[in-house]
């Protein structure tokens, strides 16, 4: 029988079958076929063949008294088949979680040494050791790692081309990790690790499109488009922190003068906190300064907000989002006042059409989340990569 549901190439099928249940969670047979667009009958034999690799298992549902028919039976991914371990080197100290495929985490430890590429390599080596130490299941089980960093990353081949934070250039921390643990690594930024988090067990798992902008040091962005991260050509996509706002403004590190990052970040706020003699540690300082009525933290913040909300609303016109996330690292949203002047630019300078259409949604997000993302970088690599590696 040629269809279009034949044209789809197995491997292909079965990742979506994966991705399908990694998004929604424990889902029907005839569900899944609709939404995978294969047939009953391709979708039964793929089943089989994640069933025997141990990728998915049946859970026995019992049917409505009032119906008749077979009982009903959802297919799932098994949690257990294996356990990921996410590290978000974007905070300090970076921190490494043990979880399992639906993102929950079994165990995490803290790695104070990162400046050197080769020394985080080792001290995940042991970090591992130390997470499985009073576990119930062996190393074997630990499938894959899922690095998250802050800057400019390759992930086809696993290199970082560029981190301001870590002070590191053309670094390949894939092979380093690999090399000291023997186990299958990725690698990605931040802002996609939170993205991947979001999307598989946050605030974004009924959005298809949605972008996500981090707020920390420094200025993150991803984008889900048709329900899968785009990464762009060559994984840089979302480098909102450095588009230019300001051709005159201050230099940026990546060589440019006036990115978002040297107006909006959390560094950039702080600088110029310090340069107005203010006491502040924090942005939510800052905020507290503002909310009091300092005329100097109040300016220093609409700056930011200003900035931010036009590059934001730049990229809902761009992509149009369903939903624009705002996953707070870093205390920008302890009050109103930063949030309300981002809210506002936003909504002054996108087309009417977007503002009912267009979902915006603040919220903190714990270092230990950025983490978990990664690890769901990893599994969902994992799986995908083994569904579609079955022969057939
Ligand atoms: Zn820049």
């Amino acid at each position: 029988m040629v269809t279009v549901k034949s044209r789809i190439l197995p491997g292909s099928a079965r990742s979506a079958v994966i991705e399908t249940l990694l998004e929604l969670g424990p889902t029907s047979r005839s569900s899944l076929a609709d939404l995978t667009k294969l047939s009953r009958a391709a979708l039964t034999e793929i089943s089989h063949d994640l069933i025997e690799l141990g990728l998915l298992y049946e859970i026995p549902v019992v049917n409505n008294r009032q119906r008749k028919g077979r009982p009903s039976v959802l297919l799932a991914v098994n949690a257990e088949h294996g356990y990921f371990v996410g590290v978000n080197i974007a905070c300090s100290p970076a921190l490494m979680v043990l979880a399992d495929l639906h993102g929950n985490v079994i165990s995490q430890h803290e790695i104070v040494e990162t400046r050197s590429p080769q020394s985080l390599a080792t001290s995940i080596q042991s970090g591992i050791q130390r997470m499985l130490a009073s576990k119930s299941f062996s190393r074997d089980q630990v499938l894959g790692i899922g690095l998250a960093l802050s800057g400019f990353v390759d992930h086809v081949h696993g290199i970082c081309i560029h981190s301001g934070a870590l002070n590191w250039a053309d670094v390949p921390i894939r092979e380093l990790v690999i090399e000291a643990t023997g186990i299958p690594t990725c690698i990605g930024n931040d802002a996609n690790a939170v993205a991947t988090g979001e999307k598989l067990f946050g605030q974004a798992r009924e959005a298809k499109n949605f972008c996500l902008i981090t707020l920390g040091t420094t200025i993150g962005c991803a984008h889900y488009v048709g329900g899968r991260l785009y990464a762009g050509s060559s994984g840089g996509a979302g480098e909102i922190g450095h588009i230019t706002m300001d051709p005159d403004g201050q230099m940026c590190p990546c060589g440019k003068r006036g990115c978002l990052d040297t107006i909006a970040g959390a560094g950039a706020i702080l600088s110029a906190a310090r340069a107005h003699g203010l006491q502040a540690e924090t942005v939510a300082a800052v905020e507290a300064l503002a909310t009091n009525g300092d005329q100097r933290a109040i300016a220093i913040l609409r700056k930011a907000g200003q900035a931010l909300g036009l590059a934001a609303a730049s990229s809902i016109q761009i992509n149009n989002p369903e939903l624009l996330l705002f996953a707070d690292t870093q205390d920008f949203c302890s009050g109103i006042y930063f949030t309300t002047i981002v809210r506002q630019t936003i909504e002054n300078n996108i087309l009417p059409r977007f503002l009912s259409s267009t979902r915006i949604h603040f919220h903190p997000v714990k270092q230990s989340f950025l983490a978990c993302g990664a690890a769901a970088i990893a599994a969902h690599n994992f799986l995908i990569e083994q569904a579609a590696s079955l022969i057939g």
